[in-house]
């Protein structure tokens, strides 16, 4: 019987999880450790025999233990990741449990009607088209292919090309355009996409990472035909905004398709205070976020919005043409992404928004902003750190500078080191234009002002000695 046991095993799962979250406050961020160790008490051959799972779930989560790192806890900055929120992560354990195939309507009513639901929601607090097309991705990764798959089939469209049907051989050429800046992930996808990563005109971008307008007026004016331009609402390194309005003007005025890559940044729409940053956003054909980074759902959880809902149904639906949204008829989860099988990831992405509510959501992306500008202003109180960015939203880039002067680079790689080495915080090194820095991203739920002012000062005591 699949029951037999499974009390028990239920029961000790979550007294696990339950000592792994509460010492999420305590543990180091991250602890140095020998690959070598792990897969010597993880590996050696699969055995003929199998074990008792209860027995392989203790023994799992002791021997991997040490190589957690704490992402989900209040001191880790590294990246963009977001924490696991209670509601998201309690739903993600009963969508493992009630093992649904969000995959049609009909394999299950209850996960699709979540998603239809969440994503109206969505659609509602992000300020985006209500009428907009919403699917549940993996990740921003397979958000922006998706986006950039029904930009692909407009513009081809419009040139008199189907391309779904008949591929890019002897298609006319689509012109490309992303900002210097763009995520490596916009990128990946026009490689997947076929459409080439160097085939990509690239904008400049002014100081702090934005598309530079007159840069893109330029580019336009030499390209033929309708282009495509990916631009970005939060860049991973400075947190900065491209000025949308003007780019949307642009485009349009080219009959091009704009896609925005919100894959955290869009969340700032959310606050009143930074809404100024993401105008002329609603003007955009499609747009990528993850309900993983600033939400705070557990993994996968990426979301894709096109305005157009007919091409991107067109770029993700299964083989016929023929195969038309029923009037009325439900909506079926698979139409909107690349999967057929998949998780029902709605559910936590559901109770996320249910549980923290329009200000919750509001006071989550506020307070991750309050707390950068916090810990941006604890490190340049002292002389030896040098904050490189504006601090518009959640993320911070500072250089630290050895005293007496020598190679600023080797030491802000020096002390980012000694900071991961430390464990109070974590986070890690970039380059930005073309110097080293260190990237702290503020972007979980439970993140205070202590959490702040304690990893700040273990960074300012990394600094010294
Ligand atoms: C994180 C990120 C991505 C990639 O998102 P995944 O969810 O990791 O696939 C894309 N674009 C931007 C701006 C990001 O911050």
């Amino acid at each position: 019987m699949i029951t037999d046991g499974l009390p028990d095993l239920l029961t000790r799962t979550s007294e696990i999880a339950r000592a792994f979250l509460v010492s999420l406050d305590e543990r180091p961020v991250a602890r140095p450790l020998d690959p070598a160790t792990l897969r010597d008490a993880l590996g050696g051959p699969l055995a003929d025999e199998g074990t008792d799972p209860l027995a392989v779930v203790e023994s799992l989560a002791r021997i991997v233990d040490p190589g957690l790192v704490a992402s989900a806890g209040p001191r880790y900055f590294g990246f963009v990741v977001g924490g696991t929120h209670p509601a998201g992560l309690a739903a993600d354990w009963l969508t493992s449990a009630w093992d649904q195939n969000a995959c049609l309507f009909v394999m299950s009513p209850a996960a699709a009607v979540a998603e239809e639901v969440a994503a109206a929601w969505l659609l509602d607090l992000l300020g985006l088209p209500p009428d907009a097309s919403v699917g549940f991705t993996t990740g921003a990764t397979m958000a922006n292919f998706t986006a950039l798959a029904a930009a692909r089939h407009a513009v081809l469209e419009r040139a008199g090309w189907d391309v779904e049907a008949q591929g890019l051989t002897g298609a006319p050429p689509i012109a490309l355009v992303a900002g210097d800046e763009s995520h490596a992930t916009i990128f990946a996808a026009l490689q997947m996409l076929g459409l080439g990563r160097d085939r990509v005109r690239r904008i400049a971008v002014d100081e702090q990472g934005r598309m530079r307008p007159d840069a893109l007026a330029a580019v336009l004016a030499a390209v033929d035909g309708p282009p495509i331009v990916c631009a970005q609402s939060g860049n991973v390194n400075t947190g900065a905004f491209d000025p949308l309005a003007e780019i949307a003007d642009l485009v349009h005025a080219r009959d091009g398709w704009l896609h925005v890559d919100g894959a955290f940044g869009l969340w700032a729409a959310t606050v009143p205070r930074l809404r100024g940053h993401l105008a002329g956003v609603e003007r955009a054909d499609s747009w990528t976020t993850d309900a993983h980074k600033w939400l705070n759902v557990p993994y996968d959880s990426g979301l894709v919005f096109v305005r157009r809902r007919d091409a991107h149904r067109r770029a993700m639906t299964l083989g016929a043409p023929y195969y038309v949204e029923a009037v009325g008829g439900e909506r079926e989860p698979s139409n909107w992404v690349a999967e057929l099988s998949r998780r029902a990831r709605g559910f936590a992405v559901y109770a996320t928004l249910r549980s923290l509510g329009r200000r919750g959501v509001t006071e989550l992306v506020d307070r991750c902003c309050r707390l950068a500008r916090r810990m941006a202003d604890r490190l340049a109180e002292d002389e030896g750190v040098q904050i490189l960015n504006d601090v518009p939203s959640n993320q911070i880039l500072a250089r630290f500078l050895p005293a007496g002067g020598g190679d600023a680079d080797a030491h802000t790689r020096r002390v980012i080191r000694r900071v991961q080495e430390d464990g109070t915080c974590w986070l890690g090194g970039t380059t930005w234009r073309g110097i080293a820095a260190a990237r702290v991203s503020v972007s979980n739920w439970t993140t205070t002002d202590a959490d702040v002012d304690r990893a700040a000062a273990a960074i300012l005591c990394c600094t010294r000695g």
